[in-house]
């Protein structure tokens, strides 16, 4: 730095600093090196015009508006500075002086080193005379004899031009030179004098000579000087050296004695161009052992005494190096150049402002402006507006300056803006001043559409998740869920958060954790499809069951960039699975039991026929017909009950209520029941009230209903055990219990019972004969009459207790209970019902008669519709029971012809028929019949037959 007297206004215009963050340009050898040696040259022929020249140099090199070079001289005692020659808008200056005190060149020698001012008139007022005014003024001393005796400088006047360390350098090479010839001057001026008072003296010519060898010596170059026949005469250190041979074998010597033909003649050819021109300028080129030497030279005729040319002089420079550093920065910079050229990318460089001083073509590829429009700061005009903010943001000073990657818009050819990226570097000198940045823009429109595309997709995914009802998930290729759906995000009662920090973790199933995390890590790695069952802890606080799908989402690369599935939850499908399954079972366990119990009764049978035909009519003959009896009646209620099952499961049971007394229903029951009760030996405890207990009710079905029970009571209690009947009335309610002290029934089966095909222990009921069909049969009828039963039992061996509820008719004034209520047995009782069967099989009319009469009913029989008419007209019996199926008149014609005749109102009549679903239960009604019997006729059915009310009563 420059220690300059503390003035503050030299502060204000000294800007030195400044140009240690200027970017320089690159340096031009080439011109340099052609203009020293034209000033060399001009300093071996004119030396009183060499400061001129120099100062064209300087204005030529730097680009000055102006330049000059002062000098520091005393004039009449006082210390001024000279400008010697000047050149430029400061031309006239030329020849004028400047008080030292008020100069600048005073400060500039003072500190010995180049300063940069900045519109020095501020601190210089005496400048303010000089016009154009100066914006810049670069200076740079020169020392001769050991002092700084002046400057030389260059000027800008126009503010857009700013010097450069290349302009310090370039200026400094020439304060040397501007410092010898000055010396040289100084001493040619003092031989003037000299030769003036002694002109021959020969001391002084050698004198003369001796300086001007001297100065030759110190040329920066090579200097030689050959006669008319191309004889050395002189040759400087400098050429003594580049030319290989000591000054004795050069001087008197010729070119052709020297160098190769060729090259002699070359340069034999230059000398005469030189003497005929009066100089040249060229290159020329010396083989030596380290390879070829190019030196850039001047030649010039020198006159002698009588002004014609009498010598040739040489000056010249080796620019070997120079050349050789100029190829591989050309080289270098070619490479670039190739690289700036063909990149899509727009390569650019700016000056630290972000003013930009070199763009690639891609810029006009993508810009369709000329690069001449986006130089300097005129890039700006193709950023979008609402960028510029961001792209001028990059260039704000700062005191780190560092890479930079930005996302903003460029306008493209067609006008439309283009999303770009731009990236920057800072690039440092060498002395690791910040210069600007370098970097490169490149347009990523389409990749920008990509992502808005698929930023798209992922709303409208999310859409469609948040539209279902089970859980859509999203994870990142690491395994990190990043999206769940509502729906999911319910279930569970966890945040987006919170699920998102694997907090999926905590409403997982702790025996599923394990596997579950170990296959997620498997998938991940190995990208196989997700899929697995594992159970969530809803909000609900039950575990669901979930079914998780997914598929690792790929990019064009086949790279994972994402997994998305969905998560459902299974808990309907399990429940009706587990439904099925144990449907399934209860079937198949069924039909084993099923096939089992058709076949037990039937071996018996068979048995019971070969004992028939061996024994003909023998004493066991009685025996084994009620051995045959017992077995059909059971296959018989195996497949009633299933039948009935059948009609029940599908809603073909209809009732036929009417007002009926429970407690008539249940004696009717327990006279059926009897023959099973006394057959185990069990005691019975028949609980009845005295009042009827009236109910809107189907008789037949009630009494099916506490049958069942009665049964089973019967069936489930090991012999000799006690059963209770009771019947009582419970406020609105009448109720029904059947207690045993039987097997009883484990709690677990309880609430089972009623399940059709349930039995309890399968071999037990297995060896009591049933199907599981009963109790389901009980319930559903119970329901159907707008009642409930339930079953108590305190476990195994501790007897059962089964109830049933049914609601009570609403009263009557008079309840014709007397009337309604059936004798006790049959036999008696019944003896004054009369009864016509009709049937066109004999066997079974005279077989059913047989029967009805062993009771003692007055029976008659028919064996056709026409006899049939005729007897219900004579006997006029109570009940009629007619075959459906009969050639002639069949049974409903004669049921319809019955009805007809007014007189045979009270008649009774009951269809007797092989078939018994709803629809032939309604033609039988519609034909006039009261009731309808399936075919075979059991006993209990007969004893209920011949309670029957007669119509009318
Ligand atoms: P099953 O034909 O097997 O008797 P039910 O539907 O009548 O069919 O009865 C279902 C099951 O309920 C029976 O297999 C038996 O295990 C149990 N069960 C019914 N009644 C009783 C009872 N009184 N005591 C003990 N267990 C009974």
């Amino acid at each position: 730095m420059v220690t300059a007297p503390a003035d503050t206004a030299l502060e204000s215009v000294d800007i030195t600093p400044e140009l240690e963050q200027r970017p320089a340009r690159q340096p031009d050898h080439a011109a340099e090196n052609r203009a020293l040696v034209g000033l060399a040259e001009r300093m071996a022929t004119a030396p009183k015009d060499v400061l001129e020249k120099l100062v064209g140099v300087a204005l030529e090199l730097c680009r000055a508006q102006s330049a000059g070079v002062s000098v520091a001289e005393k004039l009449d005692g006082e210390a001024v500075f000279r400008w010697q020659a000047t050149t430029g808008a400061l031309a006239g200056l030329a020849g004028g002086t400047l008080r030292r005190a008020e100069s600048p060149c005073r400060v500039v020698v003072e500190g010995r080193q180049p300063m940069l001012f900045r519109s020095p008139e501020r601190g210089f007022p005496a400048l303010a005379a000089a016009q154009p005014g100066i914006a810049e003024a670069l200076l740079v001393p020169f020392v001769v004899a050991g002092e700084a005796v002046g400057t030389v400088w260059v000027v800008a006047h126009d503010s857009a031009r700013h010097f450069d360390r290349e302009d310090v350098r370039v200026l400094s090479n020439l304060a040397r030179f501007a410092a010898l010839a000055l010396q040289t001057l100084s001493q040619s001026g003092a031989e003037t004098s000299a030769r003036r008072q002694s002109e021959e003296t020969s001391a002084a010519l050698r004198e003369s000579e001796h300086r001007f060898t001297k100065f030759m010596q110190h040329l920066p170059g090579l200097a030689w000087i050959k006669d008319l026949e191309g004889r050395y005469v002189f040759v400087n250190d400098a050429a003594e050296k580049a030319f290989r041979r000591p000054r004795a074998e050069l001087l008197g010597r010729s070119d052709e004695e020297i160098f190769p033909a060729e090259v002699a003649a070359e340069f034999k050819e230059h000398d005469r161009r030189a003497l005929a021109e009066s100089g040249v300028q060229t290159i020329e080129t010396l083989e030596h052992e380290d390879g070829v030497h190019h030196s850039i030279v001047a030649k010039f005729p020198i006159s002698g005494a009588e002004g014609a040319p009498a010598l040739v002089g040489g000056v010249a420079i080796d620019i070997t190096e120079r050349l050789r550093a100029e190829e591989i920065v050309l080289e270098s910079e070619e490479r670039l150049r190739a690289i700036a050229d063909t990149s899509p990318a727009i390569i650019y460089m700016t000056e630290p402002n972000g003013y930009c001083t070199f763009l690639s073509p891609a810029w006009t590829e993508m810009t369709g402006q000329e690069v001449e429009r986006g130089l300097g700061f005129g890039w700006g005009a193709a950023v979008h507006p609402e960028d510029l903010e961001l792209t001028r943001g990059v260039f704000a000073p700062t005191p780190t300056p560092s890479r930079f990657r930005i996302e903003f818009r460029l306008a493209s050819a067609n006008g439309e803006h283009h999303w770009v990226i731009g990236t920057g570097a800072p690039r440092f000198g060498k002395s690791g001043e910040f210069l600007g940045y370098v970097g490169s823009v490149l347009d990523i429109d389409k990749e920008k559409l990509g992502e808005e595309a698929l930023r798209q997709s992922v709303q409208i995914y999310r859409a469609l998740g948040e539209s279902i009802d089970y859980g859509v998930w999203m994870c990142d290729p690491s395994g990190r869920n990043v999206y769940a759906s509502d729906a999911f995000l319910r279930l569970v009662g966890l945040s987006q958060e919170e699920y998102s920090s694997f907090g999926w973790a905590s409403v997982l199933h702790p025996d599923d954790v394990e596997r579950t995390a170990a296959f997620w890590r498997e998938c991940l790695r190995s990208g196989q499809q997700w899929d697995i069952e594992h159970r969530f802890r809803g909000v609900d606080g039950a575990w669901h069951p979930i079914l998780a799908r997914g598929v690792p989402v790929k990019n064009e690369r086949g790279e994972t960039t994402a997994w998305a599935g969905i998560n459902l939850d299974i808990s309907r499908l399990k429940q009706v699975e587990d439904e099925l399954r144990e449907g399934d079972r209860r079937k198949d366990e069924f039909l084993a039991t099923l096939a089992h119990e058709l076949r037990n009764p039937l071996a018996p049978i068979r048995n019971s026929l070969h004992v028939l035909r061996l024994a003909g009519s023998g004493p066991d003959t009685g025996r084994v017909h009620e051995m045959i009896d017992r077995q059909v009646n059971h296959l018989i209620r195996l497949v009633d009950d299933l039948l009935e099952v059948a009609r029940i499961t599908s809603g073909k049971i209809d009732l036929r209520r009417e007002r009926v007394d429970l407690v008539d229903v249940a004696r009717a029951a327990i006279e059926t029941g009897r023959p099973a009760i006394e057959g185990a030996r069990h005691r019975l405890e028949v609980s009845l009230p005295a009042e009827p207990l009236v109910l809107e009710a189907d008789a037949v079905r009630l009494a099916q209903v506490l049958s069942n029970l009665l049964n089973n009571a019967a069936k489930y209690t090991e012999a000799s055990g006690t059963i209770w009947v009771r019947a009582e009335r419970q406020g609105r309610w009448a109720t029904l219990s059947v207690r045993d002290t039987g097997v009883g029934i484990p709690p677990a089966m309880l609430p089972r019972v009623f399940d059709l095909f349930t039995q309890v222990d399968r071999t037990l009921g297995r060896s009591q004969g049933g199907l599981g069909i009963g109790l389901a049969l009980v319930k559903r009828l119970v329901e159907m009459h707008g009642g409930s039963v339930e079953v108590q039992s305190s476990g195994w061996g501790a007897g059962s207790e089964f109830t049933v509820r049914l609601p009570l008719a609403t009263p009557r004034a008079v309840e014709p209970v007397s009337e309604t209520r059936p004798d006790e047995s049959l036999p008696g009782s019944a003896a004054r019902r009369r009864l016509l069967v009709v049937d066109d099989n004999r066997d079974a009319a005279d077989s059913l008669a047989l029967l009805l009469r062993l009771h003692g009913v007055e029976v008659l029989v028919a064996y056709d519709g026409a006899s049939a008419l005729e007897k219900v007209r004579a006997f006029r019996p109570e009940i009629a029971l007619l075959d459906l199926g009969m050639p002639g008149l069949d049974g409903f014609q004669v049921a319809s012809r019955i009805r007809k005749e007014r007189d045979l109102d009270g008649v009774v009549l009951v269809a007797l028929t092989g078939w018994g679903q709803p629809e032939h239960r309604r033609q039988s009604s519609e034909a006039g019949f009261d009731h309808h019997l399936v075919k075979p006729v059991e006993l209990g059915d007969l004893r209920q037959l011949v309670a029957l009310r007669p119509r009318g009563r």
